[in-house]
């Protein structure tokens, strides 16, 4: 089922997730309903705060990137398998020079800015079957994650952008709360008014 993607505005988002275990009620049917709303979307990534549960869950699915002509067969091939689903996760270190990718969020449609972050990182979590693992990850990769890994702590990218560009783009962002924005999948709007 593609669910409803809340809206740049919504308290929601700026909610620090809650660690959850095995229990956690129909998990399996969120993760499957956060896969579809993911490629339905068109993106890259999905946390679980994006659809109204605030809780320490993401999906990657870097797949749309491996036809990219720009970078090497190594990293195209990487990128096209690069898919896993992130719970209870913790960056545990960062390093390596910080780089500037023109970063996106299906929660902020249609605004896209340069953001830097280190190249690397060191990210500790539990998958779909809560095996526990411990990845190093750099360059695209590792963007896709340190942006989802955001959200469930309440962090959006526009958060990491000069004070000059989020003045430019408040407007925009106003616009996108209260829903005045055309988007060709289906969102939540926190201020829009229902006539
Ligand atoms: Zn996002």
């Amino acid at each position: 089922m593609i669910l409803p993607i809340i809206a740049y505005g919504d308290p929601l988002l700026r909610k620090t997730g809650i660690e959850i275990d095995k229990e956690y009620p129909k998990l399996t049917e969120l993760i499957e309903n956060m896969k579809e709303t993911m490629t339905n979307a068109q993106g890259v990534g999905l946390a679980a705060h994006q659809v109204g549960k605030t809780i320490c869950l993401f999906l990657i699915d870097t797949s749309p990137f491996g036809t990219d002509e720009e970078l090497d067969d190594e990293e195209r091939e990487l990128l096209t398998n690069f898919k896993r689903v992130f719970i209870n996760a913790k960056i545990l270190k960062e390093e390596g020079d910080e780089w500037a990718f023109n970063e996106g969020c299906l929660s902020i449609p249609d605004i896209r800015e340069d953001v830097f972050r280190p190249d690397k990182i060191t990210i500790e979590y539990v998958d779909e079957n809560f095996e526990k693992h411990t990845e190093i990850l750099e360059g695209l990769v590792a963007r896709v994650v340190q942006h989802e890994f955001d959200h469930t702590v309440g962090v959006l990218f526009t958060d990491k952008i000069s004070t000059l560009k989020k003045r430019l783009i408040r407007k925009k962002l106003d616009n996108i709360s209260k829903g005045k924005i055309t988007v060709d999948y289906r969102m939540k709007f926190p201020l829009l008014k229902r006539k």
